[in-house]
């Protein structure tokens, strides 16, 4: 930093007659925690050292995906996902393509400005698929892989303006926020910049099917209907100048807002939209008066009906035409089987098990599991019916007391854990 590595505290009497300041802020040296000397009478503080390095960080995640040329092909997106997402096969290719077609589009209408009248329409997507089968999951993934600021919401948690909950625009706030990446900082000299960033995120919205306008879920306080809801979402979705608190929270008249252009946010919301296959049977079965059945008879599997879901089904099921409108990617993730929840315990980049395995390692001790333990996990986790989400937990259960007593254990370089452990709680063999 300083040419000579000198550094001046606060507090430390000047050796000058006249005060240092620092050049950039003119802060000075008597106020900082610490202020380098460069070449010359050239001075800066630690605040301004750290802002400019914020700086830097915004800039250069900004320029890491600002045109076609820097943005991953279809292909790659998808080889990406399968490094952490197991199955789900059909969903990672039509996501790796919507993906790919929103980024080409934002980018291509930037630069074909003007030069002709085709704009290609945003392409949100809509999830469909079992609680725990990856939804979050992938659309986390897509936006680590891109390196693009995400958010989550629970869409049974928003409500419209004026109702107890979270405000729709809550969303936005904490996409800026994991755009600024860290402590963001309303007051930020970058704050453009970050908005500019997260005006190209991903915001991923859960339990969308909770908020159909024929929700049971009767609250007084709460929007009842879901529709308000839905009406909020569909006007961040569509593309609008947005409004964000700059502390978050509710919306209040003495507040300072940030304004967010949602045009180019990618939206991906996802549900389990439990019955959605009645509501597809009956349209098929209608279609199909006269010879009913070839077809829909040996679509015994609810995610082989719900892949012929059409818009119109999910109007009916209780989510508004304009929103439907507004989702024109609709894709299904399949229940996860055995074999694929095995894989989701082992395979990934981050399995649960190379995660026990590493905390073990870094206690010098070698974690194995052996092929029935494994099972016996599988079996446990399908009966909570909370696809993968289970993993973790059951996991917890069986690990709970071999990672309390390992650390104190002398002279144990191997734990194995087989079908006893986790069905009796037996103890691991040591060695
Ligand atoms: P949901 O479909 O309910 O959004 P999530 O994506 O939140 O499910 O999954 C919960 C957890 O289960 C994830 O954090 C992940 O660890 C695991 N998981 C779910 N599906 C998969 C999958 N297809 N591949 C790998 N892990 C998965």
């Amino acid at each position: 930093m300083s040419s000579n590595g000198e550094e001046l505290y606060s507090g430390v009497k000047p050796r000058y007659k006249k005060v240092i300041k620092c050049s950039f802020c003119g802060t000075p040296s008597t106020q900082a925690y610490k202020i380098f000397k460069g070449e010359g009478e050239v001075y800066v503080c630690d605040v301004c050292i750290h802002n400019s390095y914020r700086a830097l960080e915004i800039e250069h995640k900004t320029s890491t995906m600002n045109s076609v040329g820097k943005l991953p092909k279809p292909k790659e997106i998808h080889d990406f996902l399968d490094q952490y997402v197991v199955g789900q096969k059909i969903p990672k290719k039509s996501l790796s393509v919507a993906v790919y077609n929103h980024y080409k589009r934002i980018f291509s209408n930037k630069s074909l400005e003007k030069k002709d009248d085709v704009e290609i329409e945003k392409s949100n997507i809509l999830l469909v698929g079992p609680t725990g089968s990856g939804k979050t999951l992938l659309a986390k993934t897509l936006a680590r892989m891109l390196d693009v600021p995400f958010a989550i919401a629970d869409a049974t948690t928003l409500t419209e303006a004026g109702y107890v909950g979270d405000d729709v625009e809550n969303v936005l706030f904490r996409l800026i926020q994991n755009a600024a990446g860290g402590n963001f900082d309303p007051e930020s000299k970058n704050i453009d910049k970050i908005i500019a960033r997260a005006e190209l995120g991903i915001v991923y919205i859960d339990e969308i099917d909770k908020i159909s306008r024929k929700s049971e879920n009767v609250s007084i306080t709460r929007d009842v209907s879901g529709e308000g809801v839905q009406q909020a979402l569909l006007k961040i979705i569509e593309g609008t100048e947005a409004a964000v608190p700059s502390q978050g929270g509710r919306k209040h008249p003495q507040q300072k807002n940030l304004m967010i252009d949602t045009t180019n946010i990618l939206f991906i919301v996802g549900g389990a939209f439990v019955g959605l296959e009645d509501i597809i049977k009956n349209r098929l079965d209608r279609k199909e008066v006269g010879f009913k059945t070839a077809s829909s008879k040996k679509q015994t599997k609810p995610e082989e009906i719900l892949k012929n879901a059409i818009p119109h089904d999910f109007i009916k099921y209780g989510l508004i035409p304009e929103l439907v409108g507004r989702l024109p990617v609709i894709s299904v993730l399949s229940d996860l089987n055995d074999e694929e929840l095995k894989k989701i315990l082992t395979d990934p980049k981050n399995a649960i098990i190379k995660q026990y395995q590493k905390l073990m390692d870094l206690e010098r001790v070698e974690l194995n599991f052996t092929e029935e333990a494994i099972d016996e996990i599988v079996s446990r986790t399908k009966e909570r019916k909370t696809g993968a989400r289970g993993l973790r937990a059951v996991m917890e259960e069986v690990m709970l007391d071999i990672m309390y007593e390992i650390p104190s254990m002398k002279e144990i370089s191997r734990c194995t854990i087989d079908r006893d452990v986790v069905t009796q709680g037996c103890e691991p063999k040591i060695a």
